[in-house]
């Protein structure tokens, strides 16, 4: 048997130990909700505050651990995720939804980013400077940050809590890990592999539970130096209030309203392609999905009947199924919340295109037809993040107007131009304000090598990803030395 096929009772590991909670939680199949996926431990503050001491004790050991070490072990959850993408992916489209090819993705990319920052722990380098002083030497070297609190949701359940974990662990540091409270077996499974790394006892820990509980105790512990979070704006900026007042490093990764911009110049099938890629695939449930469509009126009554005809013929589904294009929405109040914003787009006056139903499946689950409004500005569904299947068109005079557009929002995560003027594509991506530009590209779907994050309500901190991780992953540290 596979993982993919069980049910799961994932256990905390505290200092080495597989741990049993104070309480038990289940996760279920959103694809068919009659299935239980995971029954697993739920810890209280006492079990949590353990796994931190846990986490402090080892951090002596594991931050003077050789770069060859650290290499070897994320080297090796690398490969063990990659060998194992398929049992992986299975188990992640059961738990959270995603289609299984994009859940095997995942699992790859996941893979993929640990043997990264296997090669980055063989490349922590350092600086030798002249001093200003005569016969001094002055050096510029990093260290660990110390004890790192991971706090994750759930639509990413092994790629983000990857690229928190590997950078953490290559530079030295060590690890209290709390997946979302819906993923508890995705995150078991990658802590029951990062257990077989090598690691000290206590240098990785895994505590599942409420955020109220678990995730406020690792926010709030003396003993936790740094927060990693990516989850909702409201729950960020708590954890930015009580993590800053006791002088805590904190990097936030929160939402996103991200606009694609169609111009009159562009490919339009293309552009279809884009759209539908980056507002419906992993249903909608992507920080960086588009949810603005802002399209020139010149092309916009030919671009909203050509993903008109996508959508209708979008295959809706179980995610284990072959050829599901879109599985379901994570759970009932995702789902409900996402019906809302329906009636709110219509209550307000955006012209319904398509979908935004309930659909009934041979198994019960959380399933909807993708949707599709044509909004105004000012419609709630073209300001605030649904995080599902929504998308809406804006209309725009010229680029300028388009440009314009894409920039009035609080978020700052990513934006997406379809064109084939190279002269807009430049001004675009100097000019669009957030952290990620696209040309020709989905807002979704980026390279695990390379700085992710965002500006404004987006992101809050030093970037994740790539060699960028170093600067919230290390402390610098200025050495003199009279030569
Ligand atoms: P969420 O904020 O509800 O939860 C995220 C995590 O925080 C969970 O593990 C939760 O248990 C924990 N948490 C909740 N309250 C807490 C508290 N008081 N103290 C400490 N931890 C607490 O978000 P979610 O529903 O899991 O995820 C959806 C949101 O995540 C969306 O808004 C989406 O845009 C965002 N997201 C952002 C990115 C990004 O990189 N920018 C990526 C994926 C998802």
């Amino acid at each position: 048997m596979k993982l993919g096929d069980l049910q799961l009772s994932p256990r905390h590991l505290i200092n080495g130990r597989w741990e049993i909670g104070t309480t038990t939680g289940i996760s279920t199949n959103p694809s068919d909700t009659r299935e239980v996926v995971a029954e697993y431990a739920r810890a209280d503050r006492n079990q949590t505050e353990l796994a931190v001491r846990a986490a402090a004790d080892a951090l002596p050991t594991w931050s003077q651990s050789t770069p060859q070490r650290r290499a070897d072990v994320l080297d090796m959850i690398g490969s063990e995720l990659l060998a194992r993408k398929d049992e992986l992916g299975a188990l992640l489209a059961r738990e959270e939804g995603k289609t299984l090819p994009e859940g095997i993705a995942e699992v790859a990319r996941s893979g993929q980013i640990f043997k990264f920052f296997a090669g980055e722990a063989l490349r922590i380098q350092g600086e030798l400077l002249a001093s200003v002083r005569q016969g001094v030497q002055v050096d510029v070297t990093r260290e660990p940050v110390g004890v790192v609190g991971i706090i994750a949701p759930w639509n990413f359940p092994f790629a983000i809590p990857a690229w928190k974990i590997a950078p953490a662990l290559a530079y030295g540091n060590t690890v209290v890990f709390k997946p979302a409270e819906l993923v508890p077996a995705c995150g078991w499974a990658l802590a029951e592999i990062i257990s077989r790394s090598g690691l000290p006892a206590g240098a990785f820990n895994l505590v599942m539970g409420s955020g109220r509980e678990v995730g406020q105790t690792l926010v709030d512990h003396p003993l936790v130096n740094a927060l990693s979070f990516t989850g909702s704006v409201s729950t960020g900026d708590r954890i930015l209030r009580a993590a800053s007042a006791r002088r805590a490093k904190v990097q936030l990764e929160m939402g996103g309203k991200n606009p694609l911009i169609v111009l009159a110049d562009a490919d339009l099938d293309q552009a279809v392609d884009c759209a539908l890629q980056g507002s419906y695939f992993s249903t909608g449930q992507r920080c960086t999905a588009s949810s603005r469509l802002i399209v020139e009126a010149e092309v916009h009554d030919a671009f909203v009947a050509r993903l008109r005809n996508r959508l209708a013929s979008l295959k809706v589904g179980h995610a284990l199924e072959r050829g599901t294009e879109m599985g379901p929405v994570v759970d009932d109040n995702q789902l409900a919340q996402n019906l809302d914003y329906i009636d709110i787009a219509r209550n307000e006056g955006a012209e319904h295109v398509w979908g935004g139903e309930r659909l009934e499946r041979p198994t019960p689950g959380h399933y909807m037809s993708p949707a599709l409004f044509l909004a105004r500005p000012e419609h709630r569904v073209a300001r605030e993040e649904i995080f599902g299947p929504v998308a809406c068109v804006l209309r725009a005079d010229d680029y300028e107007h388009a440009l314009a557009l894409a920039n009035d929002t609080p978020f700052g995560l990513c934006a997406g131009i379809c064109t084939t003027s190279l002269k807009r594509a430049m001004h675009f991506k100097r000019h669009a304000a957030v952290g990620m530009t696209m040309v020709n590209l989905p807002t979704a779907g980026v390279d695990f090598h390379v700085p992710f994050g965002g500006r404004k309500e987006s992101s809050y901190g030093a970037r994740e990803q790539g060699r960028y991780a170093a600067e919230f992953y290390t402390t610098v540290k200025t050495g003199y030395m009279l030569a």
